[in-house]
């Protein structure tokens, strides 16, 4: 599911390579739904939920659009087929760092952190791909995930809990009432860039 595969690639990038600002933040969530632009479905069909301020009749032409390339490229690649390969994870990392892109780098992160996730569940990915399209699971078989069961959702949930707990704690720290009441918006700015840096 796409929030699990948003949530984890959050918290991997909170700890392993944080950003630094939070168009990076979006950058990692979109590079985490990505490669299931192979399934035909999913909220990488859906740009309109996550492009924001689109006239709403050509954000719905641009979603079916959008979903008709995605079913094609299923009916074509096959769903956690060669969008699934790790190396095009490391190919993006690769052309970030030699175009000097760090955006890039953001949604290379993201990409890995979706195909490391899906080597959880039950169904694996083609880690060796293209030389090999055996699915590789990482997990003894009795302890994958399988995808959209109770498991994944509750794994989702604790994840999403547990980022929302920790913006939360640093908002926290820094909330006066009246001090917010007398000097707003620069109070706001002020817990903004302390959560931003809490972030990194
Ligand atoms: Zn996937």
């Amino acid at each position: 599911m796409s929030s699990t595969h948003i949530a984890l690639a959050l918290l991997a990038a909170k700890f392993v390579y944080p950003p630094a600002q939070a168009t990076d933040w979006a950058l990692v969530s979109l590079g985490a739904i990505a490669p299931d632009f192979d399934a035909g479905g999913g909220m990488i069909t859906r740009p309109s939920q996550w492009i924001p301020g689109l006239p709403r009749l050509f954000g719905r032409a641009l979603d079916g659009t959008t979903k008709l390339v995605s079913q094609a490229t299923r009916e074509i690649a096959g769903h956690r087929g060669p969008l699934h390969y790790p190396i095009i994870a490391l190919g993006l990392w690769l052309a970030a760092t030699f175009a000097d892109l760090p955006w890039l780098r953001y949604i290379a992160f993201g990409y890995a952190a979706h195909i490391l996730a899906d080597a959880l569940t039950r169904a694996g990915v083609p880690l060796w791909g293209p030389f090999s399209r055996r699915d590789v699971g990482f997990l003894p078989r009795s302890l994958r995930i399988r995808t959209g069961s109770a498991t994944e959702r509750l794994l989702g949930g604790v994840v999403w809990g547990y980022l929302g707990f920790s913006l939360y704690q640093v908002l926290r720290q820094g909330f006066n009432a009246q001090e917010l009441l007398t000097n707003g918006s620069a109070k706001i700015q002020q817990l903004l860039a302390r959560a931003m840096r809490y972030l990194q």
